[in-house]
Protein backbone atom coordinates (compact mmCIF):
# COMPACT_ATOMS: atom_id res chain seq x y z
CA UNK A 1 0.00 0.00 0.00
CA UNK A 2 1.51 3.30 -1.15
CA UNK A 3 0.37 6.73 0.40
CA UNK A 4 1.27 10.14 1.21
CA UNK A 5 2.95 8.96 4.48
CA UNK A 6 5.31 6.33 2.53
CA UNK A 7 4.92 2.78 2.21
CA UNK A 8 3.44 0.51 4.45
CA UNK A 9 3.35 -3.61 4.68
CA UNK A 10 0.15 -5.32 4.44
CA UNK A 11 0.10 -7.95 6.74
CA UNK A 12 -2.41 -7.69 9.05
CA UNK A 13 -1.64 -6.51 12.75
CA UNK A 14 -2.39 -10.18 14.36
CA UNK A 15 0.37 -11.73 12.51
CA UNK A 16 2.99 -9.45 13.07
CA UNK A 17 5.14 -8.36 16.53
CA UNK A 18 4.93 -4.67 17.74
CA UNK A 19 8.66 -4.08 16.67
CA UNK A 20 7.61 -5.22 12.99
CA UNK A 21 5.01 -2.12 13.02
CA UNK A 22 8.15 0.22 15.08
CA UNK A 23 10.69 -1.03 11.92
CA UNK A 24 7.42 0.14 9.85
CA UNK A 25 7.41 3.39 11.79
CA UNK A 26 10.62 3.72 10.96
CA UNK A 27 11.22 2.97 7.38
CA UNK A 28 8.84 5.29 6.77
CA UNK A 29 10.29 8.36 8.62
CA UNK A 30 14.13 6.81 7.66
CA UNK A 31 12.61 6.99 3.64
CA UNK A 32 11.71 10.70 3.82
CA UNK A 33 14.86 11.93 5.72
CA UNK A 34 16.94 9.86 3.50
CA UNK A 35 19.31 8.27 5.88
CA UNK A 36 22.29 6.22 4.95
CA UNK A 37 22.27 2.86 5.15
CA UNK A 38 24.76 1.90 7.89
CA UNK A 39 22.69 4.55 10.15
CA UNK A 40 19.25 2.67 8.80
CA UNK A 41 20.78 -0.60 10.08
CA UNK A 42 22.28 0.56 13.51
CA UNK A 43 18.84 2.11 14.25
CA UNK A 44 16.97 -0.27 13.32
CA UNK A 45 18.19 -2.84 15.76
CA UNK A 46 18.63 -2.57 19.51
CA UNK A 47 22.28 -2.62 20.54
CA UNK A 48 21.57 -4.70 24.08
CA UNK A 49 18.74 -7.33 24.47
CA UNK A 50 18.85 -9.38 27.76
CA UNK A 51 16.96 -12.52 28.06
CA UNK A 52 17.02 -13.76 31.59
CA UNK A 53 14.87 -16.92 33.60
CA UNK A 54 14.77 -16.61 37.65
CA UNK A 55 13.85 -18.37 40.25
CA UNK A 56 11.46 -16.88 42.82
CA UNK A 57 10.12 -18.36 46.24
CA UNK A 58 6.41 -17.95 46.33
CA UNK A 59 4.22 -17.88 49.80
CA UNK A 60 3.30 -21.34 49.05
CA UNK A 61 6.87 -22.49 49.90
CA UNK A 62 7.03 -23.56 46.05
CA UNK A 63 9.40 -21.84 43.76
CA UNK A 64 8.39 -20.75 40.02
CA UNK A 65 10.94 -19.73 37.47
CA UNK A 66 10.26 -16.57 35.36
CA UNK A 67 11.13 -14.86 32.24
CA UNK A 68 12.25 -11.17 31.98
CA UNK A 69 13.66 -8.75 29.65
CA UNK A 70 15.90 -5.69 29.71
CA UNK A 71 16.53 -4.29 26.00
CA UNK A 72 18.48 -0.73 25.50
CA UNK A 73 17.90 0.34 21.84
CA UNK A 74 20.52 3.10 21.41
CA UNK A 75 23.52 3.72 23.71
CA UNK A 76 24.47 6.63 22.13
CA UNK A 77 22.87 9.78 23.45
CA UNK A 78 24.08 9.36 27.16
CA UNK A 79 22.17 6.59 29.63
CA UNK A 80 19.32 4.47 28.64
CA UNK A 81 15.75 5.15 30.07
CA UNK A 82 12.89 3.05 29.93
CA UNK A 83 10.15 1.46 31.85
CA UNK A 84 9.59 -2.20 33.24
CA UNK A 85 6.69 -3.60 32.65
CA UNK A 86 4.89 -6.54 34.21
CA UNK A 87 2.17 -8.05 32.13
CA UNK A 88 1.67 -11.78 31.29
CA UNK A 89 1.97 -10.92 27.33
CA UNK A 90 5.38 -9.86 27.67
CA UNK A 91 7.69 -10.92 24.61
CA UNK A 92 10.99 -10.17 24.11
CA UNK A 93 9.54 -8.24 20.51
CA UNK A 94 7.34 -6.24 22.52
CA UNK A 95 10.22 -5.35 24.55
CA UNK A 96 12.39 -4.79 22.09
CA UNK A 97 9.85 -1.98 20.42
CA UNK A 98 9.19 -0.42 23.04
CA UNK A 99 12.67 0.37 24.34
CA UNK A 100 13.36 1.93 20.53
CA UNK A 101 10.11 4.04 20.78
CA UNK A 102 11.69 5.65 24.51
CA UNK A 103 14.90 6.44 22.20
CA UNK A 104 12.70 8.10 19.86
CA UNK A 105 10.24 9.54 22.66
CA UNK A 106 13.68 11.05 24.30
CA UNK A 107 14.84 12.58 21.00
CA UNK A 108 11.73 14.44 20.07
CA UNK A 109 11.72 16.30 23.48
CA UNK A 110 15.24 16.99 23.76
CA UNK A 111 16.68 14.85 26.79
CA UNK A 112 19.95 12.95 26.95
CA UNK A 113 18.75 9.37 27.08
CA UNK A 114 18.66 6.29 25.07
CA UNK A 115 15.93 4.28 24.86
CA UNK A 116 15.40 0.69 27.16
CA UNK A 117 12.40 -1.30 28.31
CA UNK A 118 12.88 -4.29 30.67
CA UNK A 119 9.56 -6.24 31.14
CA UNK A 120 8.83 -9.69 33.50
CA UNK A 121 6.19 -12.33 31.68
CA UNK A 122 4.03 -12.89 34.98
CA UNK A 123 0.38 -12.25 36.31
CA UNK A 124 1.11 -9.60 38.95
CA UNK A 125 -2.40 -9.62 39.39
CA UNK A 126 -2.44 -12.56 40.93
CA UNK A 127 0.69 -12.39 42.93
CA UNK A 128 0.98 -10.89 46.91
CA UNK A 129 3.23 -8.11 48.10
CA UNK A 130 5.34 -10.84 49.02
CA UNK A 131 6.05 -12.56 45.80
CA UNK A 132 5.95 -9.20 43.82
CA UNK A 133 9.12 -8.16 46.00
CA UNK A 134 10.76 -11.00 45.81
CA UNK A 135 10.31 -11.36 42.09
CA UNK A 136 11.68 -7.32 42.01
CA UNK A 137 14.21 -7.86 44.38
CA UNK A 138 15.60 -10.97 41.74
CA UNK A 139 15.13 -9.44 38.98
CA UNK A 140 17.37 -6.55 39.66
CA UNK A 141 19.47 -8.65 40.73
CA UNK A 142 19.25 -9.86 37.26
CA UNK A 143 19.83 -6.71 35.83
CA UNK A 144 22.96 -5.54 37.91
CA UNK A 145 25.53 -5.84 35.30
CA UNK A 146 23.47 -3.43 32.69
CA UNK A 147 21.65 -1.51 34.96
CA UNK A 148 22.94 1.82 36.63
CA UNK A 149 22.84 5.55 37.10
CA UNK A 150 25.03 6.27 34.55
CA UNK A 151 24.51 3.50 32.27
CA UNK A 152 20.24 2.52 32.50
CA UNK A 153 17.87 3.66 34.32
CA UNK A 154 14.74 1.83 34.72
CA UNK A 155 11.43 3.42 35.84
CA UNK A 156 7.66 2.23 36.85
CA UNK A 157 5.12 0.84 33.51
CA UNK A 158 2.33 -1.53 33.55
CA UNK A 159 1.67 -2.84 36.74
CA UNK A 160 4.84 -1.31 38.62
CA UNK A 161 4.44 1.42 41.01
CA UNK A 162 6.77 3.80 43.23
CA UNK A 163 6.92 0.82 45.39
CA UNK A 164 8.22 -1.35 42.58
CA UNK A 165 11.32 1.58 41.74
CA UNK A 166 12.07 1.66 45.98
CA UNK A 167 12.38 -2.30 45.97
CA UNK A 168 14.66 -2.05 42.75
CA UNK A 169 16.54 0.81 44.22
CA UNK A 170 17.60 -0.66 47.54
CA UNK A 171 18.56 -4.27 46.10
CA UNK A 172 21.01 -2.13 43.59
CA UNK A 173 22.30 -0.32 46.62
CA UNK A 174 22.80 -2.65 48.85
CA UNK A 175 24.51 -4.64 45.72
CA UNK A 176 27.05 -1.87 45.55
CA UNK A 177 27.13 -0.78 49.12
CA UNK A 178 25.79 2.75 49.36
CA UNK A 179 22.38 4.41 48.31
CA UNK A 180 22.17 5.28 44.78
CA UNK A 181 18.87 6.71 43.92
CA UNK A 182 19.90 7.73 40.47
CA UNK A 183 19.73 3.94 39.56
CA UNK A 184 16.03 4.53 39.04
CA UNK A 185 12.77 7.26 38.57
CA UNK A 186 9.38 7.12 39.94
CA UNK A 187 10.92 6.18 43.15
CA UNK A 188 8.27 7.30 46.63
CA UNK A 189 9.23 11.30 47.01
CA UNK A 190 10.92 10.38 50.26
CA UNK A 191 13.53 8.18 48.70
CA UNK A 192 14.52 10.83 46.23
CA UNK A 193 11.41 10.77 43.68
CA UNK A 194 10.71 13.92 42.27
CA UNK A 195 7.89 16.29 42.80
CA UNK A 196 4.87 15.58 40.20
CA UNK A 197 6.35 12.39 38.81
CA UNK A 198 3.40 10.02 39.62
CA UNK A 199 1.05 12.57 37.99
CA UNK A 200 3.73 13.06 35.20
CA UNK A 201 2.79 11.22 32.42
CA UNK A 202 -0.86 11.94 32.28
CA UNK A 203 -0.14 16.00 33.02
CA UNK A 204 1.99 15.74 29.62
CA UNK A 205 -0.89 14.13 27.96
CA UNK A 206 -2.96 17.13 28.57
CA UNK A 207 -0.68 19.63 28.38
CA UNK A 208 -0.30 18.44 24.56
CA UNK A 209 -3.76 18.42 24.13
CA UNK A 210 -3.56 22.27 25.07
CA UNK A 211 -1.22 22.82 22.66
CA UNK A 212 -3.15 20.69 19.64
CA UNK A 213 -6.45 22.26 20.79
CA UNK A 214 -5.53 26.15 19.97
CA UNK A 215 -4.18 24.94 17.03
CA UNK A 216 -7.24 23.49 16.39
CA UNK A 217 -9.16 26.03 17.42
CA UNK A 218 -11.18 23.72 19.62
CA UNK A 219 -12.87 25.05 23.06
CA UNK A 220 -11.93 22.43 25.80
CA UNK A 221 -14.75 23.81 27.83
CA UNK A 222 -17.01 22.32 25.27
CA UNK A 223 -15.04 19.46 24.81
CA UNK A 224 -16.34 15.83 25.50
CA UNK A 225 -13.15 13.88 26.42
CA UNK A 226 -13.06 9.38 26.69
CA UNK A 227 -10.52 7.60 28.44
CA UNK A 228 -9.75 3.98 28.04
CA UNK A 229 -7.37 2.89 30.58
CA UNK A 230 -7.61 4.55 34.23
CA UNK A 231 -4.23 3.26 35.82
CA UNK A 232 -1.55 6.12 36.24
CA UNK A 233 -2.05 7.74 33.03
CA UNK A 234 -5.91 7.39 32.11
CA UNK A 235 -6.48 8.01 35.40
CA UNK A 236 -4.33 10.77 35.84
CA UNK A 237 -5.31 12.51 32.41
CA UNK A 238 -9.25 12.05 33.07
CA UNK A 239 -8.89 14.04 36.38
CA UNK A 240 -6.49 16.22 34.73
CA UNK A 241 -7.96 17.04 31.95
CA UNK A 242 -11.39 17.71 33.48
CA UNK A 243 -9.71 20.30 35.76
CA UNK A 244 -9.07 22.37 32.45
CA UNK A 245 -12.81 22.10 32.19
CA UNK A 246 -13.50 19.56 29.82
CA UNK A 247 -16.58 16.82 30.22
CA UNK A 248 -15.13 13.10 30.59
CA UNK A 249 -17.84 10.98 29.59
CA UNK A 250 -16.33 7.95 29.57
CA UNK A 251 -13.56 5.74 31.15
CA UNK A 252 -12.67 2.13 31.37
CA UNK A 253 -9.86 -0.30 32.37
CA UNK A 254 -9.74 -3.86 32.05
CA UNK A 255 -13.17 -4.46 33.35
CA UNK A 256 -14.86 -2.66 30.94
CA UNK A 257 -16.42 0.74 30.27
CA UNK A 258 -18.99 3.38 32.08
CA UNK A 259 -20.31 5.92 30.22
CA UNK A 260 -22.72 9.17 30.99
CA UNK A 261 -22.79 11.86 28.18
CA UNK A 262 -23.89 14.14 30.29
CA UNK A 263 -20.00 13.64 31.98
CA UNK A 264 -18.93 11.80 34.62
CA UNK A 265 -17.08 12.93 38.06
CA UNK A 266 -13.39 12.04 38.43
CA UNK A 267 -13.75 12.36 42.18
CA UNK A 268 -16.06 9.72 42.44
CA UNK A 269 -15.01 7.66 39.80
CA UNK A 270 -11.74 7.41 41.43
CA UNK A 271 -13.31 6.81 44.67
CA UNK A 272 -15.50 4.03 42.99
CA UNK A 273 -12.25 2.20 41.89
CA UNK A 274 -10.50 2.57 45.00
CA UNK A 275 -12.95 1.02 47.15
CA UNK A 276 -14.26 -1.94 44.75
CA UNK A 277 -10.87 -2.33 42.56
CA UNK A 278 -12.90 -1.76 39.44
CA UNK A 279 -15.45 0.68 37.46
CA UNK A 280 -17.63 -1.63 36.68
CA UNK A 281 -21.35 -1.07 38.56
CA UNK A 282 -19.93 2.59 38.93
CA UNK A 283 -23.82 4.29 39.33
CA UNK A 284 -24.83 7.31 37.42
CA UNK A 285 -23.64 5.82 34.22
CA UNK A 286 -24.59 3.24 31.11
CA UNK A 287 -21.91 -0.12 31.33
CA UNK A 288 -20.37 0.35 27.48
CA UNK A 289 -17.96 -2.70 26.44
CA UNK A 290 -14.54 -1.72 25.29
CA UNK A 291 -14.56 -1.47 21.57
CA UNK A 292 -17.94 0.34 22.01
CA UNK A 293 -15.86 2.66 24.19
CA UNK A 294 -13.71 4.12 21.68
CA UNK A 295 -16.35 4.21 19.04
CA UNK A 296 -17.88 7.49 20.97
CA UNK A 297 -19.08 10.30 20.08
CA UNK A 298 -16.94 12.48 21.47
CA UNK A 299 -13.85 15.46 20.54
CA UNK A 300 -11.05 13.73 22.38
CA UNK A 301 -10.21 9.98 22.66
CA UNK A 302 -7.15 9.34 24.81
CA UNK A 303 -6.02 5.94 24.70
CA UNK A 304 -4.13 4.83 27.87
CA UNK A 305 -4.21 0.93 28.00
CA UNK A 306 -2.12 -1.22 26.20
CA UNK A 307 -0.80 -2.01 22.45
CA UNK A 308 -3.60 -2.04 19.34
CA UNK A 309 -6.41 -1.10 20.40
CA UNK A 310 -7.15 1.19 17.23
CA UNK A 311 -7.31 -0.50 14.54
CA UNK A 312 -8.19 -0.57 10.36
CA UNK A 313 -10.87 -2.51 11.74
CA UNK A 314 -12.50 0.58 14.19
CA UNK A 315 -10.37 3.44 12.72
CA UNK A 316 -13.47 4.63 10.42
CA UNK A 317 -15.90 4.67 12.87
CA UNK A 318 -14.19 6.49 15.41
CA UNK A 319 -16.14 9.76 16.15
CA UNK A 320 -13.06 11.83 18.14
CA UNK A 321 -11.62 14.36 16.38
CA UNK A 322 -8.41 14.44 18.43
CA UNK A 323 -6.47 11.66 19.44
CA UNK A 324 -3.71 12.07 22.22
CA UNK A 325 -1.82 8.65 22.61
CA UNK A 326 -1.59 8.36 27.03
CA UNK A 327 -0.45 4.35 25.96
CA UNK A 328 2.22 3.50 23.82
CA UNK A 329 1.60 1.78 20.50
CA UNK A 330 -2.02 1.65 20.62
CA UNK A 331 -2.47 3.04 16.57
CA UNK A 332 -1.63 0.47 14.41
CA UNK A 333 -0.24 1.61 11.15
CA UNK A 334 -3.10 0.50 9.01
CA UNK A 335 -5.35 3.03 11.52
CA UNK A 336 -3.23 5.56 11.22
CA UNK A 337 -3.55 6.38 7.44
CA UNK A 338 -7.65 5.80 8.04
CA UNK A 339 -7.43 8.75 10.73
CA UNK A 340 -4.61 10.64 8.71
CA UNK A 341 -7.46 10.79 5.51
CA UNK A 342 -10.64 11.34 7.75
CA UNK A 343 -8.76 14.27 9.01
CA UNK A 344 -8.83 13.27 12.76
CA UNK A 345 -5.61 14.27 15.01
CA UNK A 346 -2.89 11.87 16.33
CA UNK A 347 -0.76 13.11 18.77
CA UNK A 348 1.32 10.08 19.18
CA UNK A 349 2.44 8.36 21.96
CA UNK A 350 6.46 9.76 21.34
CA UNK A 351 5.13 12.75 21.96
CA UNK A 352 1.92 12.62 23.98
CA UNK A 353 3.19 10.17 26.47
CA UNK A 354 6.82 11.80 26.70
CA UNK A 355 5.84 13.75 30.04
CA UNK A 356 6.39 10.42 31.94
CA UNK A 357 10.44 10.40 30.95
CA UNK A 358 10.79 14.25 30.70
CA UNK A 359 9.99 14.22 34.67
CA UNK A 360 12.01 10.94 35.09
CA UNK A 361 15.04 12.95 33.24
CA UNK A 362 14.23 16.09 35.90
CA UNK A 363 13.99 13.23 38.83
CA UNK A 364 17.42 11.60 37.76
CA UNK A 365 19.13 15.26 37.32
CA UNK A 366 17.49 16.11 41.10
CA UNK A 367 19.66 12.71 42.40
CA UNK A 368 22.68 13.39 40.56
CA UNK A 369 22.68 17.12 42.40
CA UNK A 370 21.16 15.98 45.22
CA UNK A 371 18.83 18.89 45.07
CA UNK A 372 15.00 18.32 44.85
CA UNK A 373 12.94 21.17 42.66
CA UNK A 374 9.55 21.99 43.68
CA UNK A 375 5.88 20.64 42.52
CA UNK A 376 5.36 24.07 40.46
CA UNK A 377 9.22 24.06 39.26
CA UNK A 378 8.67 20.50 37.43
CA UNK A 379 4.99 20.84 36.13
CA UNK A 380 6.28 24.77 34.61
CA UNK A 381 9.69 23.02 32.92
CA UNK A 382 7.42 20.17 31.68
CA UNK A 383 4.63 22.35 30.10
CA UNK A 384 8.15 24.31 28.27
CA UNK A 385 9.26 21.24 27.04
CA UNK A 386 5.79 19.50 25.71
CA UNK A 387 4.71 23.18 24.11
CA UNK A 388 8.64 23.50 22.64
CA UNK A 389 8.45 20.23 21.09
CA UNK A 390 4.94 20.36 19.94
CA UNK A 391 5.60 23.19 17.59
CA UNK A 392 8.65 21.27 16.13
CA UNK A 393 6.53 18.17 15.55
CA UNK A 394 3.64 20.05 13.77
CA UNK A 395 6.34 22.18 11.75
CA UNK A 396 8.15 19.04 10.70
CA UNK A 397 4.99 17.37 9.86
CA UNK A 398 3.73 20.24 7.72
CA UNK A 399 7.17 20.22 5.95
CA UNK A 400 7.10 16.70 4.76
CA UNK A 401 3.34 16.76 4.62
CA UNK A 402 3.34 13.93 7.10
CA UNK A 403 0.55 12.75 9.65
CA UNK A 404 2.48 14.13 13.33
CA UNK A 405 3.57 10.44 14.16
CA UNK A 406 5.94 10.32 10.93
CA UNK A 407 6.76 14.12 11.62
CA UNK A 408 7.86 13.37 15.31
CA UNK A 409 9.68 10.18 13.80
CA UNK A 410 11.64 12.75 10.93
CA UNK A 411 12.58 14.90 13.51
CA UNK A 412 13.66 11.91 16.38
CA UNK A 413 15.64 9.89 13.92
CA UNK A 414 17.12 13.38 12.66
CA UNK A 415 18.74 13.68 16.02
CA UNK A 416 19.65 10.35 17.00
CA UNK A 417 21.40 9.78 13.13
CA UNK A 418 23.22 12.87 13.69
CA UNK A 419 25.01 12.07 16.98
CA UNK A 420 25.67 8.32 15.99
CA UNK A 421 27.06 9.77 12.78
CA UNK A 422 29.20 12.04 14.60
CA UNK A 423 30.53 9.76 17.36
CA UNK A 424 31.58 7.28 14.33
CA UNK A 425 31.99 3.49 14.65
CA UNK A 426 34.71 2.62 17.41
CA UNK A 427 37.34 0.97 16.99
P1 LIG B 1 -1.30 1.00 34.70
O1 LIG B 1 -1.01 -0.43 35.00
O2 LIG B 1 -1.21 2.01 35.80
O3 LIG B 1 -2.77 1.14 34.04
C1 LIG B 1 -3.20 0.42 32.92
C2 LIG B 1 -4.70 0.58 32.87
O4 LIG B 1 -5.20 0.00 31.66
C3 LIG B 1 -5.45 -0.11 34.00
O5 LIG B 1 -6.53 0.73 34.42
C4 LIG B 1 -6.00 -1.37 33.34
O6 LIG B 1 -7.17 -1.87 33.99
C5 LIG B 1 -6.31 -0.82 31.98
N1 LIG B 1 -6.48 -1.82 30.94
C6 LIG B 1 -5.76 -2.93 30.68
N2 LIG B 1 -6.29 -3.60 29.62
C7 LIG B 1 -7.34 -2.85 29.20
C8 LIG B 1 -8.29 -2.99 28.16
N3 LIG B 1 -8.25 -4.02 27.33
N4 LIG B 1 -9.24 -2.02 28.02
C9 LIG B 1 -9.30 -0.96 28.86
N5 LIG B 1 -8.44 -0.79 29.86
C10 LIG B 1 -7.48 -1.72 30.04
O7 LIG B 1 -0.33 1.38 33.48
P2 LIG B 1 0.12 2.82 33.01
O8 LIG B 1 1.43 3.14 33.66
O9 LIG B 1 -1.04 3.75 33.15
O10 LIG B 1 0.45 2.55 31.47
C11 LIG B 1 -0.57 2.55 30.48
C12 LIG B 1 0.08 2.76 29.15
O11 LIG B 1 0.83 3.98 29.16
C13 LIG B 1 1.10 1.70 28.70
O12 LIG B 1 1.06 1.58 27.31
C14 LIG B 1 2.43 2.29 29.14
O13 LIG B 1 3.53 1.75 28.41
C15 LIG B 1 2.18 3.74 28.79
N6 LIG B 1 3.04 4.70 29.46
C16 LIG B 1 3.13 4.76 30.82
C17 LIG B 1 3.96 5.71 31.40
C18 LIG B 1 4.04 5.89 32.88
O14 LIG B 1 4.74 6.83 33.33
N7 LIG B 1 3.36 5.10 33.70
C19 LIG B 1 4.71 6.59 30.61
C20 LIG B 1 4.57 6.51 29.20
C21 LIG B 1 3.73 5.57 28.66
Amino acid sequence: MSTAMGTTSVVSVDERSLFDVAIEQFNIAADIIGLEDHLRARLSTCQREMTVHFPVKMDDGSVQVFEGHRVQHNRMPGPTKGGIRYHQNVTLAEVKALAMFMTWKCAVVGIPYGGAKGGVKVDAKAMSLQELENLTRRFTSELMPIIGPDTDIPAPDVNTNAQTMAWLMDTYSMNVGHAVPGVTTGKPIVLGGSEGRNEATGRGVVYAIEEAARDLDMDLSDARVVVQGFGNVGGIAATLIEQVGAKVIAVSDSSGGIYNPGGLSMKAVHAYKAETGSLRGFPDAEAVSGEELLELDCEILIPSALENSITEDNAPRIKAKLIAEGANGPTTPEADLILHDRGIALLPDIYANAGGVTVSYFEWVQAMQAFPWTEQQVNERLRLIMAKSYVAMRDTSRANNVNFRTGALVRAIERVAEFTRIRGVYP
